[in-house]
């Protein structure tokens, strides 16, 4: 087995040590290179030929800065098509990009972003030669004879036409000034700006500039910005984070229309809306930040079931402990248990929004599902029940303590992520450990600062600190946003685990469906007009809910006969016309 040697550079800082790496590392007391300190970088330089990896230096490191890998002895240095640096990340293989829609499929950090920008022309891959600058020479050759080659070479000559959606589109007003219509015309390359503004539901926003828009709303702009050029090939980077169900679905459409006779790829951890979208798939894995292995393609099915039973045959190589099954069947009913709480109807205005909930019973140890569009009042209703606004009519029974975590989490809290959770419990127990702290990957995070974490970090710690608390009712809103794919299933089994231990019970609002279906006992459906009335239904049993929330979405969902998973029926399709026809949304 050959070795990775991955030095955190943000988290290296000789300054403040006394360099235990090398005062401890045993080849270095043997008066080997092992690791030298290169005066340039300021930083250590550890030599994977030279590293025993007794693992010594990880240990002493007092930042934690060090982590030495085990490759599997397949993954070559010849397959390293790039790496960010002496002892960074460094990426092996390469997808293809074919006709109709790729999807890229894996964790946050095993090097997806970093395949958009070689693809589309925004960085040369080095090859992992650290001597020289890339030079696309270099890699003409090393593709030389495939497909890529031929790709590389037209990329270069200008040949193809590559359009990017970037991934992070909260960022778009600090660089795009002006009007979004007026964006919008001018990068109308095929003449179809009506069609995609409504398409994307967008023409009422036309007028506004860029720093007025929401962060679904930016995601739509930035689709149809992308959508309306004329290009060879699209790369769509994470296109569904912020939006809601329907939104999301429209999306996909207009995604897949583009690819008629082009190419797309995409980044997408919604894995209903991945299966709906892609032809392909390829499966990345790795170490988030270490390493990432491109695979072969998939087909869009076997890859995404490949995925959910974490074991890759033809690689021999396991990256879950165990697959993630859906239950084919619905749940037994979560109302035979002992009664938690109780409310009325409940009525709120805010503004000029007017809300109206049916009242219903809450059971221990159930997850209810909340499902509907974006701005039709769930938070509200999420909130009413937390005490956290009064309701104008409608009251809440059941001596109940709340836990909540909101939908727009806050990093507002002076130091670590160790503090905070330490605050709410005693967080070194070890089940604690094995039911928080491990699945939601929170120990290389435990001495961050709160105020440094990233989205899907603080998302996770948030979540932790919500499950923390001693409380009869959780409710968490959103908990899937910012998590990649991998979190989110873990996640999901957390928060599954959690209902059935406790005696408590929680409200989950979240627009990733298979998130829901995979948690979920009973549904609240929420529907309305966006903005102005919102109307909540009862709990309802898993398949009256999810029938109820499918058909106002208009789409059917089919079961995989081999995982359980719910798949979204293609439309027109017989299966989806006769699932409509006998008012089956949900699965025969
Ligand atoms: P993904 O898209 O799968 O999240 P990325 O391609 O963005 O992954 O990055 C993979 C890893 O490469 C990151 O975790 C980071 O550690 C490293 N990385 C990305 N960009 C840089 C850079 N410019 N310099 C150094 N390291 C980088
Ligand atoms: P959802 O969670 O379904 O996205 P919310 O409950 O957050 O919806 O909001 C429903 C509607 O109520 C939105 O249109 C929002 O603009 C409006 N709203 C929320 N809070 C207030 C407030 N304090 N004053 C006026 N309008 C509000
Ligand atoms: Fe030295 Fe051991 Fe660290 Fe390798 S793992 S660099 S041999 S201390």
């Amino acid at each position: 087995m050959s070795r990775l040697a991955i030095l955190d550079y943000d988290r290296c800082q000789p300054r403040r040590c006394s360099m235990e790496c090398m005062k401890y590392c045993p080849g270095v007391r043997m008066e080997e290179e092992t690791i030298v300190m290169d005066e340039n970088l300021g930083k250590p330089i550890i030599s994977e030929e030279l590293c025993s990896g007794c693992g010594i230096c990880t240990k002493r490191c007092p930042f934690g800065a060090i982590r030495i890998i085990g490759l599997p002895e397949e993954l070559t240095d010849d397959r390293i098509v790039h790496s960010y640096g002496q002892n960074r990340f460094r990426l092996y293989g390469l997808i293809t990009p074919r006709d109709g829609v790729t999807g890229l499929l894996g964790p946050n950090g095993v090097g997806k972003s970093t395949i958009i920008k070689a693809l589309s022309g925004e960085m040369v891959l080095n090859l992992n030669d650290l001597t020289e600058t890339p030079d696309m020479k270099k890699v003409l050759d090393y593709f030389s004879g495939t497909e890529l080659q031929n790709y590389f070479e037209k990329l270069k000559n200008n040949g193809i036409k590559p359009i990017h959606k970037p991934q992070y589109v909260d960022v778009l007003p600090k660089v795009v000034k002006g009007k979004v219509g007026e964006l919008l015309k001018k990068v109308d390359e095929k003449g179809e700006f009506e069609k995609i503004i409504n398409a994307l539901e967008i023409s009422n926003i036309l007028d506004r500039t860029f720093d007025q828009l929401s962060g679904g709303e930016l995601q739509r702009v930035a689709i149809a910005a992308a959508c309306l050029r004329e290009g060879d090939i699209y790369y769509f980077d994470e296109p569904t984070s912020w939006l809601d169900v329907k939104q999301r679905f429209s999306a996909a459409k207009v995604i897949r229309e583009v690819a008629e006779g082009k190419k797309v790829v995409a980044v997408e951890h919604d894995l209903i809306v991945l299966d709906y979208l892609s032809d392909y798939i390829h499966i990345m894995y790795g170490i988030p930040s270490a390493y990432g292995v491109v695979t072969h393609p998939r087909g869009t099915r076997v890859g995404i079931n490949t995925y959910l039973d974490g074991f890759l045959k033809e690689e021999n190589i396991r990256f879950r402990k165990s697959p993630i099954v859906f239950e084919k069947r619905p749940p037994q009913d979560s109302t035979n248990r002992p009664l938690l709480l109780d409310y009325t109807d409940i009525s709120k205005k805010l503004g000029d929004f007017s809300l109206n909930v049916n009242g219903g019973q809450i059971y221990q140890g159930e997850v209810v599902g909340i499902l509907g569009p974006n701005g039709i009042g769930k938070t509200t209703f999420v909130k009413a029940l937390a005490g956290v606004i009064s309701p104008d009519s409608g009251e809440v029974t059941g001596d109940v303590k709340v836990s909540y975590k909101p939908q727009y989490i806050s990093s507002d809290f002076e130091g670590t992520v160790e503090d905070l959770l330490m605050s709410i419990t005693a967080i070194h127990t070890s089940y604690y450990k094995s039911e928080i702290i491990k699945p939601l990957a929170l120990e290389n995070i435990l001495d961050s600062s709160v105020k440094d974490l990233s989205g899907g970090e603080l998302q996770r710690v948030s979540i932790a600190a919500c499950l923390s608390q001693d409380a009869d009712l959780y409710l968490i809103d959103e908990p899937s946003a910012f998590l990649d794919v991998e979190q989110r299933l873990t996640t999901s089994r957390v928060i599954r685990r959690m209902a059935d231990e406790k005696e408590a019970a929680m409200f989950v609002v979240d627009h990733d469906i298979l998130f829901q279906d995979y948690i979920s006992d009973r549904f609240i459906v929420f529907s309305g007009i966006a903005g102005s009335s919102g109307t909540g239904s009862e709990p309802l049993q898993k398949r009256a809910g999810a029938n109820k929330f499918l058909k106002e979405m208009g789409i059917t969902f089919r079961r995989d006969p081999d995982t359980g998973r719910p798949r979204v029926n293609k439309e027109g399709s017989q299966r989806d016309v006769y699932q409509k026809e006998i008012g089956e949304y949900y699965y025969l």
